[in-house]
């Protein structure tokens, strides 16, 4: 998940990281273009994501600022099928989790306290759903480690590491940036649980709501997404036009975004 903070109107503070994202953002997308080869952005197109500002990272590329694709993702393509909750609200899953009822334990390590509770807060919105998936937070291990790195200062917030695997099997990592001042000073756990929610919600099979178009939450983005080809399943009766306010959004614009009635939809749908 990637910060938006045009729309956090808190301060000099903040204005001062979104002129540095942006101007950070537009040199890395120049220079990352010119290295990831045209096979590997066409093995990225192919699979439905964007190409728009790919970044090469250890052991593979992240695309979309949140979702890291190994080279063995990109060489065994997982395409999945397209959920379309109304017009306009879109998930895409790939595999979904199998053997289900199924609890899927989350550890967290190496990064501040607030983000032990924000992961807590993460998990009782799930589990508050009544979903055959539910989660539980453990002291260590654990199907999915949430831990802390340096992902840069480009304004990019968290990564997962993937989606389900053909097993139905959840990726075993999500990662936050625990670069100093990337979440400001004084976060509300509300936001960070939205953040968590949102990488959780790509180890079980979500893609970003506005894959379509990124620069619905992402704002200068361009809109650049490839197309898979794959067959869409509409699900009757759901709201027709945008919806600002879903959890899977590609960018956060600082604020809290619990599953509103789209999202709950949707993770039915999958999970109920
Ligand atoms: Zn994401």
């Amino acid at each position: 998940m990637k910060s938006n903070f045009k729309t956090l109107a808190t301060g000099v503070a903040l204005s001062t990281i979104l002129f540095a994202c942006q101007k950070e953002n537009k040199t890395q997308t120049t220079v990352n273009a010119n290295a990831i080869p045209v096979e590997v952005i066409n093995q990225i197109k192919a699979q439905g994501f964007s190409t728009d500002g790919v970044e090469k990272v250890d052991g593979g590329y992240r695309v979309e600022n949140d979702i890291f694709l190994s080279t063995e993702d990109l060489t065994h393509p997982n395409m999945g099928v397209m959920l379309r909750v109304g017009d306009e609200e879109q998930y895409r899953t790939t595999n979904l989790i199998k053997s289900l009822p199924r609890t899927i334990t989350i550890s967290v390590s190496n990064l501040d306290a607030i983000w032990t509770t924000a992961t807590d807060t993460a998990i009782a919105r799930y589990n508050a759903m009544g979903l055959r998936i539910t989660f539980q937070r453990v002291a260590s291990g654990g199907a999915i480690g949430v831990t802390g790195a340096d992902l840069g200062g480009g304004g990019v917030l968290g990564q997962s590491s993937g989606f389900p695997d053909a097993n139905g099997n959840p990726p075993n990592k999500i990662t936050i940036n625990n670069r100093a001042g990337t979440f400001g000073t004084n976060p509300s756990v509300q936001w960070l649980g939205t953040i968590l929610a949102h990488e959780i919600g790509h180890t079980i099979g979500f893609r970003h709501t506005d894959y379509k178009n990124r620069a619905y939450s992402c704002g200068g983005f361009r809109s650049n997404e490839g197309s898979a080809g794959v067959g869409a399943i509409y699900i009757p009766g759901t709201a027709t036009g945008g919806d600002p306010n879903s959890w899977m959004l590609a960018c956060t614009d600082g604020s809290n975004r619990p599953f509103n009635a789209n999202d709950k939809t949707a993770l039915n749908y999958l999970y109920k």
